[in-house]
């Protein structure tokens, strides 16, 4: 490529920024790190009835969790009205553009008429060739003009998407869209193109639905002979059941996804492998060998499908692969935001740092780790008392093996693992039991779990006074019967 790389993400603030233009922003960075380029952050706020209030913030805070640092910007269309009005202005002072004074309840009328005999939607090019008198009489009413393109009657738009290829557009399809409306606010399209050209955006990646309007922005392009970017549009999103990823998918907010404890760096992966793949076979890419690898060469045109269990699974990967000291430090806000309001704060960090090891190897999200390590902490436990009676023994048994092991462990001094697993295995021998039943019996016993993190080690970080404890309350619960 010859001219430095310029590429923006353009969001407009009419809700908060789901997975799919985080998507659009996440493969605009990606292709302007690989180039060594810049990525500019662009608020197309030009339709002030769908503003969202907080929007932007969510927008911004949303690149910021994810690292996609910007280059230029935010820049807020909003700002910019002026620029806008003076480019539509010329238009029409250049033959391009008109205005257009047709009343809301006339394009209504219009459209209903349309619609009745099932002719295609779209202005009807009314005011395009209004005399200078017709002009006159309907400004002395008093009606303020939106600014309508002059889309050229026959002829082809063609271009070359760099994911699509060649696109050919009959100019018949495209009726004369509005530029600016009465309100003195651009449309999008002529917004888009105008900054697309000041900002010397070199490349449009953007969502396939935008592919439909790329005709029109050519036309303006050749109609202000500015020199048009190169356009890419980026495949569909679905959800599992192959409908267009909404809401009902999950497809919230992005930010949202931190709340529920996914890391960044997952979610950077999962979003890149939306559309675009290393070798269509390798799932967990770190950043930098995003970065290294990526290019438009390798992103389909095939929809991608959003898969939440991927998501989980790869999110439990990558929170796998943190040092124990990283992973403890982003899950202690969640473990205290998650724990019940009777467990006392502040939670003392030596104890959380020896349960998080055991915690890491099977949290698939952050937000999971206090549900996983609630029995560490509670006084209480809440569980049912036929759990303690393992597979193939019965309730006398359980109960003889809970009263010999809590016999063993009140003599044992050290309360290690090993030195647990040391007593514990030669008792299951001695009682007539498996392994397996003894251990069984004892994880419910001291964790009110059938799956837990490894026996010893959770007990040894529980410490022998709890553990006693709870062995006693395991037996209370098996005399009182009622299972
Ligand atoms: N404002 C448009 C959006 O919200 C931007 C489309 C484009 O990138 O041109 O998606």
């Amino acid at each position: 490529m010859t001219k430095a790389v310029r590429v923006r993400f353009a969001p407009s603030p009419t809700g908060f920024p789901h997975v799919g233009n985080i998507r659009t922003a996440l493969f605009n960075w990606l292709f302007a790190r690989h180039y060594g380029g810049s990525f500019i952050v662009r608020i197309e706020d030009t339709d002030v009835t769908r503003k969202v209030k907080g929007a932007v913030e969510a927008i911004l805070d949303g690149l910021r969790w994810l690292g996609l640092d910007w280059n230029g910007g935010p820049y807020i269309q909003s700002q910019r009205l002026e620029l806008y009005q003076e480019v539509a202005n010329w238009l029409v002072s250049h033959g391009d553009a008109y205005y257009c004074y047709c009343s809301p309840q006339r394009l209504k009328e219009m459209r209903a008429e349309q619609v009745r005999r099932k002719q295609p939607p779209g202005y009807d090019r009314r005011c395009r060739n209004l005399s200078q008198k017709e002009r006159a009489e309907r400004e002395a009413e008093g009606i303020t003009p939106v600014v309508r393109f002059k889309t050229p009657l026959g002829g082809q738009t063609r271009f070359n998407d760099l994911i699509w290829g060649e696109v050919a557009f009959e100019n018949d399809t495209i009726d004369d869209f509005v530029l600016l409306k009465s309100d003195g606010y651009p449309t999008y399209h002529l917004a888009n193109v105008v900054d697309d050209h000041l900002m010397e955006i070199t490349h449009v990646l953007r969502a396939e639905e935008w592919l439909s309007s790329t005709p029109r922005h050519l036309l303006l392009y050749q109609a202000l002979g500015f020199k048009p970017p190169q356009f890419a549009h980026l495949p569909m999103i679905l959800g599992a059941d192959r409908a267009k990823l909404s809401k009902r998918h999950g497809a919230v907010s992005v930010t949202e996804y931190r709340e529920q404890g996914y890391l960044p760096e997952a979610m950077v992966n999962f979003l890149a492998l939306l559309g675009w793949s290393l070798d269509d076979k390798t799932e967990i890419i770190p950043r930098q060998e995003l970065i290294s690898n990526f290019s438009l060469e390798r992103v389909s045109r095939t929809a991608a499908v959003f898969n939440r269990d991927k998501l989980d699974w790869m999110n439990g990967v990558y929170i796998r692969s943190l040092s124990v000291e990283d992973f403890t430090q982003r899950a202690l806000p969640f473990l205290d935001r998650g724990l019940p309001p009777e467990v006392k704060r502040p939670l003392s960090i030596g104890y959380v740092r020896q349960i998080m090891p055991l915690i890491q190897e099977r949290a698939r999200t952050l937000a999971e780790v206090a549900e996983l390590a609630q029995f560490f902490f509670v006084d209480q436990l809440d569980y049912a008392p036929g759990l303690l009676i393992a597979k193939g023994i019965d309730r006398k048994s359980a109960a003889q093996a809970l009263a010999a092991a809590k016999q063993r462990l009140e003599r044992l001094e050290a309360f290690g693992a090993e030195s647990l697993e040391a007593v514990l295995r030669p008792l299951a021998a001695e009682l007539g039991l498996k392994a397996g039943q003894l251990f069984g019996v004892l994880r419910v016993a001291v964790t009110g779990r059938t799956a837990a993190p490894p026996l010893f080690q959770t007990m040894s970080v529980l410490g022998k006074e709890r553990c006693l404890r709870r062995i006693e309350e395991a037996l209370d619960r098996l005399h009182k019967g009622g299972i």
